[in-house]
């Protein structure tokens, strides 16, 4: 899988993924990762890549002509129209099964917006996908981009060691990952859960499979919605709750 980068800030984009996973990959030459400088296409006096927008306001607006010209020269060189993501706050939120489909990508072009955005006619005629890492506002594209890249690439066959990790890690089925010990058996007085030191597979599964769907009820309650539980699932979650209730009605009853 290629990424290819549009940035002002190359050094951040290969710093940042030439480390741990998303670096071994690309030694083994499973990833490659490319930062094109969109300074280099601003072929003016002082290489600027700004200017104030047009109708006032604060900031500066990152220009059209250097970032189309930029991006031609990615297009050029793999001989196609790529998809090119633009990383905004304004676009569709980040997730997992995103990530899952765009790692189907032979290339993909990351987008960083910088200042206060993009001239908006650039955008109009490069860009596919308009994504948002989340409801804040950050300086810049390049740490959405690599949040992107870093969870694309865990898609990417061979990335992972063992490929097992990327398909029974939290969201896999829309539920969070069980709680997970390594040594020593007890540490702080809080002793490993007995079944995961049992070696009866089946029993950990079950365990395991348990302590996801309790973790997904309590902490993201929004994604066991479309989880896919069975019928038993489904009655022992209205368990807990309807046990979770009556526990808390009566720690109340209790501060009364
Ligand atoms: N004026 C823009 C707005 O209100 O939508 C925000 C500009 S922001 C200061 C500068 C750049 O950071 C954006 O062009 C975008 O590339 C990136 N950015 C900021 N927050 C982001 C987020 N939550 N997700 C993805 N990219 C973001």
């Amino acid at each position: 899988m290629n990424f290819h980068v549009l940035t002002l800030f190359p050094e951040m984009i290969l710093q940042g993924m030439n480390t741990s996973i998303t670096g071994r990959a690309i030694a083994k030459g499973l990833l490659s990762i490319e930062a094109v400088n969109i300074r280099d296409f601003a072929f003016n006096k002082h290489q600027k890549v700004d200017d104030y927008p047009y109708g006032g306001g604060a900031g500066m607006l990152m220009q059209a002509e250097p970032v189309y010209l930029a991006y031609e020269s990615i297009a050029e060189r793999i001989g196609k129209k790529p998809r090119v993501v633009f990383l905004t706050p304004q676009g569709k939120v980040f997730h997992q099964s995103m990530a899952r489909e765009m790692a189907q990508e032979e290339d993909l072009v990351f987008l960083c917006g910088h200042y206060e955005g993009i001239d908006e006619r650039v955008l109009e005629e490069i860009v596919t996908d308009y994504v948002s890492i989340g409801d804040y506002v950050l300086t810049g594209g390049e740490l959405p981009a690599m949040v992107m890249m870093d969870s694309i690439s865990r898609m990417v066959p061979g990335v992972l060691n063992n490929q097992e990790s990327g398909e029974t890690e939290s969201f896999a089925g829309n539920l969070l990952e069980y709680p997970q010990y390594s040594r020593p058996e007890e540490w702080h007085g809080k002793k490993v859960p007995d079944v995961l030191l049992s070696g009866h597979h089946a029993n950990i599964e079950k365990w395991r499979r348990e302590q996801s769907i309790l973790r997904t009820a309590k902490w993201r309650p929004d994604l066991l919605k479309s989880a896919d539980l069975t019928n038993k699932e489904w009655n022992e979650v209205r368990q807990w709750k309807k046990q979770g209730k009556e526990e808390a009605d009566q720690k109340d009853k209790e501060e009364i």
